[in-house]
């Protein structure tokens, strides 16, 4: 063993007695999240999601959604932010518990798959990829929707862009930190229409490099307004097209699912793929 494995060993030991892990929903110790709540994760079935928003139960195109009209081509969303994940993900953000970000990846990635398939099947045919050099496998970059400075300073982190890091990781797809976040007003707490006036100007892209067909990243939809206003400044950039996928969407905004779906069986496939690439699109 190395002399800094050992120092790494011994600072790793002395930390977990000082602050030892526990599963991020249920306080479990030993783990960041354990098997009974990987289980009880309520995952929204992408069979029934609207395609264009990611909302729950949409067959189709939404009745949150239609007829409005938005910047992205489409969302989708891993999650409800019902418990545990809702926890888990503020013991992620607040709670300093920073590793949350490897499994919160795996349960984003569902929602990166169904934007991918997404993609592949509203693609023209007539253009094949290997043959006319046309949008090929990793052509989607994934760009975090960026906190806000004063939100990273008081967290010490960009909670997303870590989120977009690991999820990188995951699919296998480049990322791109090519928003900034002006001041503004939190979202929190602000209404449907009050969300959308508040987020207009919320986003500017900081660098001339734009990936043409981004995805963007966010951890929890509430509205979409937000992902709507980094999307209309991504295409006003240079983006091509624009799509978002979520960990979670909010509950209470639109109707929760009659039976969300839940790992069940599939969790400990779900948990431990760490490196299994969705089809790209
Ligand atoms: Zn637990
Ligand atoms: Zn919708």
């Amino acid at each position: 063993m190395r002399v800094t494995d050992a120092v790494t060993d011994v600072a790793e030991g002395l930390l977990e007695l000082i602050a030892p892990t526990r599963c991020g929903g249920c306080e479990l110790p030993g783990v960041l999240v354990c098997d009974a709540c990987a289980s009880d994760m309520p995952l929204i079935r992408q069979d029934s999601a609207c395609p264009r928003c990611g909302a729950p139960d949409g067959r189709g195109v939404c009745a949150e959604c239609e007829g409005i009209r938005l910047a992205f081509s489409g969302a989708r969303c891993a999650a409800l932010l019902g418990t545990p994940l809702s926890r888990i993900v503020t013991v992620y953000k607040d709670g300093g518990e920073r590793r949350l970000a490897a499994p919160l990846a795996r349960i984003a990635v569902l929602a990166v798959e169904a934007v991918l398939s997404d993609a592949t099947s509203t693609r023209p045919r007539t253009r094949q990829p290997d043959v006319d050099g046309g949008p090929g496998p990793g052509s989607w970059t994934l760009v975090p929707v960026p906190a806000s400075k004063r939100a990273i300073a008081r967290r010490g982190f960009d909670h997303c862009e870590r989120l977009a890091g690991e999820l990188g990781e995951v699919c296998g797809l480049p990322v791109a930190s090519v928003l900034a976040r002006r001041g503004g007003r939190d979202q929190r707490g602000l209404g449907r229409e009050q969300r959308r006036a508040n987020a207009a100007d919320a986003f500017v892209a900081v660098t001339a490099e734009i990936p043409g067909r981004a995805l963007l990243v966010d951890d929890v939809v509430t509205t979409g307004a937000t992902v709507d206003a980094a999307a209309r400044v991504l295409l006003d950039a240079g983006s091509e097209e624009v799509r978002a996928a979520a960990l979670a969407r909010a509950v209470g905004v639109c109707p929760a699912p009659s039976a969300p779906a839940t790992l069940g069986d599939a969790s400990t496939r779900l948990w431990l793929r760490t490196r299994e690439r969705p089809s790209p699109g």
